[in-house]
């Protein structure tokens, strides 16, 4: 059981640990004397529906022993974030996000969960029974039984703000949408390495991940690359050692895969041999690269290999071997060093320092170019920016925590935020102007 939180470096959170540590205990714990009905986190809807008696009935239709059963290593009552996607047909999305919507009424759950015709694409956050019991659920609809959910601990309540339930046309961001991606084929996809296979392969490849070319037992030679499809400032705080990056940001504002355009002389993909080379993708879930490598398969690279689960499995399971820096994360977490996924899992020692510090673009202040050594972005203080950045404290005092000084003279300014804190709604700051 992770028992502190670490969202980035605990030492520069506004709270100390031992009040995170606290928090973090069950509220029993917290609040002996409270009767239990207090003791859960409130919901209105589900307040609600427990003094019309709907909530106990279903909560207890929900205590069998199969359930009581699920194993976790999350206490009920602690805060969880949970993932999971599945790229499989839905005839009926509008009525399957109706179904979703009426389950959720009476559990405590926020997130982004999106379906449509090419299947469903969830990240959420609540008490850790909360989050079982949707997930539970969730996989008693036989299109989604064999889902990979990935489970980790918050840092301080929920993860989002709120629920966001809907169908969606495109179950990840891209322009253009995937609706024309044969999205739910399976051999139009990237082949899905376990992270333990996916070690092994970094590990055949020289000093973790280097592209190289490599002769097999019957002579021929064998090329790699190793492909990060996350976003540019993604991986500035950390990706796997020997990566490589396309030009494009593939999943913001860019065209790619819809046009016919040859890629730019300097990406890694440009004159590839796409028979002879393995390239072997990672994201942070494993959505993207499932996308990006149909992209590809259309575009008649062959041999595509994709770590299953994403890095957040992977140091889940294997730890930090081979990957530098921490983990961009889509939720209120922001960055995650490997120990919080793999508690012992070195944050700091890489296998290969020297390619850490000769990487010019790794873990540098965005405005001055300093070395960084906390791998953590804030948002832009200017509210028509809002930009996610890197930035060394010099820079943040000195802009006001802006992005760049054209920022600074914006009208909707909001204070420097101290600590890991995120910005809340502009109402809040509106007097500060
Ligand atoms: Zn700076
Ligand atoms: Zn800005």
């Amino acid at each position: 059981m992770v028992t502190a939180c670490f969202g980035g470096s605990a030492a520069s959170t506004s709270l100390s640990r031992s009040a995170l540590c606290l928090r973090r205990l069950p509220l029993a714990c917290r609040f002996p004397s409270l009767p239990p009905f207090l003791l859960r986190p409130f919901s209105p809807i589900r307040a609600a529906l427990r003094s019309t008696g709907l909530a106990a009935s279903r909560r207890c239709a929900d205590k069998n022993p199969e359930s009581r059963a699920r194993k976790s290593i999350f206490p009920e009552e602690d805060f969880v974030v949970a993932n999971f996607y599945k790229f499989v047909t839905i005839e009926d999305p509008e009525a399957v996000v109706a179904k979703h919507l009426d389950f959720l009424q009476e559990w405590d759950i926020h997130g982004r969960i999106y379906i449509n015709e090419q299947g469903i694409n969830a990240q959420y956050s609540g008490p850790n029974g909360d989050v079982l019991a949707y997930t539970d659920w969730v996989k008693k609809d036989h299109r989604f039984s064999n889902l990979l959910v990935q489970v980790s601990p918050a840092c301080d309540g929920h993860a989002f703000p709120r629920l966001k339930l809907r169908y969606k046309p495109s179950l990840v961001q891209m322009e253009g949408g995937t609706a024309h991606l044969p999205l739910v084929d399976d051999a139009m996809r990237a082949h899905p390495l376990t992270p333990s296979e996916w070690r092994e392969r970094l590990q055949a490849m020289d000093d973790f991940g280097i592209s190289t070319s490599k002769a097999d037992s019957q002579g021929s030679v064998r090329k790699h690359l190793l492909l990060d499809v996350r976003n540019g400032y993604e991986w500035d705080i950390g990706h796997f050692q020997g990566a490589q990056r396309p030009n494009v940001d593939c999943f913001r504002s860019t065209s790619f895969g819809l046009s016919n355009v040859e890629v730019a002389s300097s990406d890694p993909l440009a004159k590839i041999d796409k028979e002879n080379t393995d390239i072997l993708m990672y994201c942070t879930g494993g959505i993207r690269c499932d996308v990006y490598s149909t992209i590809l398969r259309q575009k008649g690279f062959q041999n595509l290999y994709t770590l299953s689960g994403g890095v957040s499995n992977y140091l889940n399971t294997e730890g930090s071997a081979g990957w530098m820096g921490n983990l961009f994360v889509f939720d209120a977490r922001l960055s995650l060093p490997p120990s919080f996924y793999k508690p012992g899992a070195n944050d700091s020692a890489f296998a290969k320092p020297e390619l850490v510090h000769g990487n010019s673009a790794f873990a540098r202040c965005y405005v001055c170019g300093s070395k960084l050594l906390e791998y953590r972005h804030r948002n832009c203080a200017n509210l028509d920016c809002n930009r996610l950045f890197l930035s060394c404290s010099i820079c943040v005092s000195q802009l006001s925590g802006c992005c760049c000084l054209d920022c600074t003279c914006s009208p909707r300014l909001r204070p420097v935020l101290p600590g890991h804190q995120r910005y809340q709604k502009w109402h809040m700051y509106r007097g500060c102007e």
